[in-house]
């Protein structure tokens, strides 16, 4: 092993630590603060600290310098403290305690002659954090709680903010020769090369960026939280680091010490991140700049670290132990890269500004305006329109899976899946935009768009449903899939699910019994009962739920056939929705749609709701129940909220119906649509959303359950990937449906900030179904707002 690294390079400030006894101690306290108490040491890597109960019953740190320190630095730590009380006097940090004199800090000479500075600050209670866990919510209040103390700092300003100091990650140039005692080569030149990287690359954009005095060594050691409110910040502590530097660089310091390289990755950062972004905003170029300073101060603190142990290998301190961690966390932040570390940042900033109003709580809609923007509606728009929840929402701007309105106020929209890549996704509006901006015609032409997107449509269908027609909704593809089971069959019969919607045609209308409550039943329809395991006859736990349940397509085969019909086409949403979320169960759409074929009707799979990803795992609907059908309707998502629809087939029932009819719409496939819906794939291909929706999906429904152990009136909790029914019952013996409760759970969500809607044939299902970039993390806050109004109801 290497040893050039014997003289450091920059004050280490952890040799020559002070070592007053105990009783020397209680002398300075005595002689420079006029207290008596109990002295207790406080290891620490640094000052000689002392806890000290007074007589009083207060508490307070007592702090002895190294003797490498020096009175400016104290006079520095005393200042910005009491610069930190003037500007923000509720942030939890240490007060000064000035001495008898009335100054900040004192000396106290030993018998030796050694003079030590001494200062006093106030004792704050609390844990450290690197004694528990450290939640989501616990990570965003520390990025916020930092923010705030940037802020608190921004105005000031003292001459020791530009000394040297060994944790100030600029100083990562003067540590690298320290990396000649780590052993392993490989790791050395890596640590190397980030080194050089750093001081080539970093430095000089750090020089332009908004800089002040900050504290510099936010970590886990140096945050203290109160057991009894484990998601906020109790204190922070330590302003021995502070620094006058980039303010990136705080955030950079605090997201690289909790990015401990475990299997949480960046996700522990990115919380970090999200909250300091919601009290100051991020300039871009700071925000490109944290994945560098994350990584700095990870390779810093290995290289301190493993300085540490190789010099002190019998009293490495917290700082050579957690070298191991911080080696890993490097290895890890390495393969992470740069660029999709961005990313997430990017994101984690997108989604800040909401959860920074949650914390905050504030944001009211200006009713009077809310009153107005109504009365305009129902005179131009008509009397019945119906707007959602007893306060509508005003809103006027989203982001991923965040909407805001008219007054700032953030919601988290557990409930839009026609934003299904997130709202205003980056990627599907700047192709929206280029395509507008190029050209927009009709399928009458020849362009490579719409060619391209059915192309790569076609690639996810099972074989053979390998033609497409485009359209504008999903209406209109139902629609049209109607008449071409009509066309092809020659019949006129349909078959649908009790309750299902299709859209409002009136083709289609006449297939949609959830809107024709107050309607004799069309005399071509036939419904059949969803397969409900939970309140239906057959129950979860019985055998072969699914072909029995599907048996009952026969009865309302047998009835259209009494009618004087035969069965030209079953519709059905595979993610049976307007049932109330019933997922289908094992078998039943296979036999379903089998038993509609053997009466020579064909199949179609309404994907309006279901497809594109949203139950995880599959592309569509009927993907995870081998049952593959003749007809593909979708809509909504297809576009992320740009007017799309499409149907997909086979060749020859196409060819069948357009023999004798022509078939064109005049929006349907053009360019900008095509360039919409192509932009929707790229992005569930590239961000992973089956699997996001899959696996957080998966997260939420648990979250969800989870609450039926505190509140009874959740009766069950049902859905796959991100399409998840929440059903409310009076009584779990009765299933009677708790639909008022329902009701007022929907609105007081809303007022807690999520959005989420309610479903079923009795109203009682609560209706979750958020754009499919949800986050764990924001999975949690929905769940957290479900436990809080179900105990405000
Ligand atoms: N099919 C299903 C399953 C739907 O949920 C809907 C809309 N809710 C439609 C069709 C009709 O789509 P659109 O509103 O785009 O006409």
């Amino acid at each position: 092993m290497a040893t050039r690294a014997t003289e450091p390079t920059v004050k280490f400030l952890d040799g020559n630590l002070p070592s007053l006894s105990t009783a020397e101690a209680a002398e300075a306290v005595r002689g420079l603060y006029g207290l008596d108490g109990t002295l207790e040491p406080v290891v620490t890597d640094r000052d000689q600290n002392f806890n000290l109960a007074a007589r009083d019953g207060r508490r307070y740190m007592l702090k002895i310098a190294s003797a490498e320190e020096d009175e400016s630095s104290l006079d520095f730590q005393a200042r910005a403290l009491l610069h930190i009380e003037r500007q923000d006097p509720d942030l939890p940090v240490p007060r000064i305690v000035k001495t008898r004199e009335g100054r900040p800090f004192g000396s106290f000479q030993r018998r030796d002659g050694s003079r030590h500075l001494v200062h006093m600050l106030t004792y704050l209670p609390g844990e450290t954090m690197a004694e528990g866990p450290v939640s989501p919510a616990l990570l965003n209040h520390i990025g916020a709680t930092l923010a705030r103390l940037g802020r608190a700092l921004r105005g000031f300003y003292h001459p020791a903010g530009g000394r040297e100091m060994v944790w100030d990650i600029r100083q990562l140039p003067k540590l690298a020769p320290h990396i000649d005692v780590i052993g392993e080569p490989g790791l050395r030149n890596a640590l190397r090369k980030a080194a050089r990287h750093f001081a080539d690359e970093v430095m000089p954009r750090l020089e332009g960026m908004r800089a002040q005095t900050i504290h510099a060594d936010v970590n886990v050691h140096n945050l203290l939280v109160d057991p009894a409110r484990p998601d906020r910040v109790a204190g922070i502590i330590d302003f021995g680091d502070m620094i006058h530097g980039a303010l990136a660089l705080d955030v950079g310091v605090t997201a690289g010490d909790f990015f401990i390289g475990d299997e949480r990755g960046l996700e522990p950062a990115c919380h970090v991140v999200a909250g300091y972004h919601g009290v100051t905003p991020l300039e871009d170029a700071e925000v490109d700049i944290l994945y560098d300073l994350t990584l700095a101060r990870v390779v810093a603190a290995a290289i301190i670290g493993a300085r540490r142990l190789h010099l002190r290998p019998e009293d490495p301190g917290y700082i050579g132990r957690a070298t191991e961690s911080y080696i890993r966390a490097f290895g890890q932040l390495v393969r992470v890269g740069r660029e999709a570390a961005t990313r997430a940042f990017r994101g984690a900033c997108a989604a800040a500004p909401a959860v920074a109003a949650r914390l905050a709580g504030k944001g009211q809609d200006d009713e009077a305006a809310i009153d107005a923007l109504i009365e305009r509606r129902k005179r131009v728009m008509g009397p019945q329109l119906y707007v959602f929840y007893e306060r509508p929402l005003h809103l006027v701007r989203g982001r991923g899976v965040w909407l805001y309105d008219a007054a700032g106020r953030a919601y988290l929209d557990c409930y839009n899946n026609v934003p299904q890549v997130g709202h205003c996704h980056p990627h599907v509006v700047a192709a929206i935009a280029r395509q507008a901006a190029t050209l927009n015609t009709n399928t009458r032409y020849l362009f490579r768009e719409v060619l391209d997107y059915a192309e790569r449509l076609v690639a996810t269908m099972p074989a053979g449903l390998d033609t497409v027609s485009f359209v504008n909704s999903g209406s209109e593809a139902v629609d049209m899939a109607w008449r071409l089971a009509t066309a092809w069959t020659g019949r006129k019969g349909a078959l649908v699910m009790a309750d299902a919607y299709h859209g409002w045609t009136t083709a289609v209308h006449a297939l949609s019994p959830a809107i024709r409550a107050h309607e004799p039943p069309a005399p071509h329809v036939r419904t059949i009962p969803a397969p409900d395991d939970y309140r239906g006859p057959i129950r979860r736990g019985a055998n072969d739920i699914g072909p029995r349940y599907a048996a009952d397509i026969d009865k309302a085969i047998a009835s259209l056939r009494e009618g004087g019909y035969e069965p030209a086409a079953l519709i059905v949403d595979s993610g049976l929705c307007s049932n109330g979320m019933v997922q289908a169960p094992e078998g039943y759409l296979k036999s379903l749609f089998e038993r509609a074929r053997a009466a020579g009707a064909l199949v179609v799979a309404d994907e309006v709701q279901s497809g594109f990803g949203r139950m995880g795992d599959h592309m569509w609907g009927f993907g995870a129940h081998q049952a593959v059908p003749d007809i593909v309707t979708m809509g909504k998502p297809i576009g992320n909220g740009h007017p799309v629809g499409c149907v997909v087939t086979r060749h020859e029932v196409l060819a069948h119906m357009v023999k004798d009819e022509t078939f064109f719409s005049t929006f349907g496939g053009n360019n900008v649509s095509s360039a919409a819906a192509g932009a929707v794939l790229d992005v569930i291909e590239q961000e992973g959303l089956l699997e996001n929706a899959r696996t957080v999906g998966a997260h939420l429904k648990q979250g969800m359950a989870r609450l039926m152990e505190k509140h009874g009136i959740v009766g069950d909790v049902r859905g796959r990937g991100l399409l998840v029914g929440v059903e409310l019952v009076k009584d779990r013996r009765t299933l009677e449906p708790a639909t008022e409760e329902t009701k007022r759970v929907v609105n007081l969500m809303r007022e807690l900030g999520v959005l989420v809607s309610r479903e079923g044939p009795h109203d009682n299902v609560l209706k979750i179904r958020p754009p499919l970039v949800l986050k764990r993390e924001e999975a949690d806050i929905a769940v957290d707002a479900l436990d809080r109004a179900l105990k405000a109801l």
